[in-house]
């Protein structure tokens, strides 16, 4: 079976094209720019070159075509016709309450999400354009919606709700919802596997360590914690987003530079974390880790309290589980940044674990860091959240 998994953004769309039995990627690519001067798909056959082709793109539904476009056209396409795309899985954002795991897409399903759009404004509404785009091209192909949020729907009130008055959990919804609960899932299921067990005996901190980061508390197979909050700017210290913070701190920088709080939230979304704290060197950890090796003391406080801040999670969730057997770093800082890695494992020699330099030293595989008789397991799992969509996809259609 052929699953394209789409991931539409406002103004982009990735895409691949998998094969659910090789779980192969055939096909993969990104429109950028949709709806904007200078729009462009990048289109990578497998095994294959980027090609950039500079296109029209005023809408996603034309960004949709374009896809199928690629992934037939004779050249750089892996397919004959749309024929050979069996199912579609979309990736969503939010599924608020209503969605406690992934399903198949139909009207009444559709209007359900789209009354989780409040909750995320910004992301929502485009991975609905994106569906209702794809629906319009290939009306007759099952369609799946994977949430980002449906995973952590397992947390205990004590842990999604805030110390806020109850009626804005009732009226409004607001607690604690979480993201990236596709690869928290994936990666948990994973290091069970790699490690010979079943993850329902174990309990396990998984850090998705990516531009966007969170930790979660997979204990017996679901989730009970994870960083992120009514939005994903809770948590991690992240590439751009703030994490944490004494909510005071919004109306407090508001007053002194005369903007509004939306502005300051915007600025906590963009211009903070590890780029605002290394006073802009980068939100990219490469580019951190070149300036801090050349003295900069704004980078090497950037990567100082990045890792305190994960390892203070960690610790936090080992306390919310009685105990933690497994710690999994992933995405691309944990499944790449040995430095980062390792500043974290300087915290966690008191839970009976530790990172080996030399173990620590490869890049994007699956690894055990640890030593063979620590009594926690550290480990890389590296996340990909594409073939965990597409295996959703297949599950559903074929139920
Ligand atoms: P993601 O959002 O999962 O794609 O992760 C993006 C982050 O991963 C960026 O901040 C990169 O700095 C970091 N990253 C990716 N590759 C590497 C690498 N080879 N070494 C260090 N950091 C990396």
């Amino acid at each position: 079976m052929n699953v394209l998994v789409i991931n539409c953004g406002s103004s982009s769309l990735k895409y691949q094209l998998i094969n659910s039995e090789s779980e192969e990627v055939l096909a993969k690519g990104l429109c950028e720019r949709i709806g904007i001067d200078g729009s462009a798909i990048i289109h990578q056959p497998e095994g294959g070159e980027k090609i950039r082709t500079e296109a029209d793109m005023p809408n996603h539904t034309a960004a949709v075509k374009l896809v199928i476009e690629k992934l037939t056209d004779p050249q750089v396409g892996v397919i004959k016709s749309l024929d050979e795309i069996d199912a579609v899985g979309h990736r969503i954002v939010h599924g608020g309450e209503k969605f406690a795991s992934s399903v198949v897409l139909d009207d009444e399903v559709l209007k359900a999400i789209e009354e989780c759009n409040d909750l995320a404004p910004l992301h929502n509404p485009a991975n609905l354009i994106g569906i209702n785009s794809c629906r319009e091209i290939m009306p007759d192909v099952p369609m799946a919606g994977v949430f980002d949020t449906a995973f952590h729907q397992t947390m205990p009130k004590k842990a999604y709700l805030y110390g806020l008055p109850l009626s804005y959990y009732q009226d409004y919804k607001v607690r604690r919802y979480g993201f990236h609960g596709t690869s928290h899932d994936f990666v948990s299921k994973r290091a069970a596997e790699i490690l010979g067990k079943d993850r329902k005996d174990l309990k396990i901190i998984v850090c998705h360590l990516g531009n966007g980061a969170s930790v979660s508390a997979v204990k017996y197979g679901e989730s009970v914690d994870t960083s992120m909050g009514l939005t994903p700017l809770e948590g991690l210290i992240m590439g751009t987003r703030s994490g944490d913070l004494d909510p005071a701190i919004i109306t407090f920088i508001a007053q002194k530079e005369n903007i509004s709080a939306e502005q300051v939230i915007d600025i906590c979304n963009k211009k903070s974390g590890v780029l605002g704290l290394s006073d802009g060197v980068s939100s990219d950890f490469r580019d951190l880790a070149e300036a801090a090796g050349k003295g900069n003391e704004a980078a090497k406080t950037a990567l100082e309290t990045y890792a305190y801040r994960v390892a203070k999670y960690i610790g936090a969730y080992a306390a919310a589980m009685n105990g933690v057997d497994v710690i999994a770093f992933t995405a691309g800082v944990g499944e790449n940044n040995a430095e980062v890695r390792a500043k974290i494992g300087a915290y966690l020699g008191y839970l009976g674990t530790n990172i080996d330099p030399e173990k620590n030293k490869l890049r994007g595989e699956e690894v055990i860091l640890s030593d063979a008789d620590a009594k926690v397991v550290t480990m890389v799992v590296p996340t990909n959240e594409e073939l965990a969509i597409a295996r959703e996809t297949v599950r559903l259609v074929n139920a």
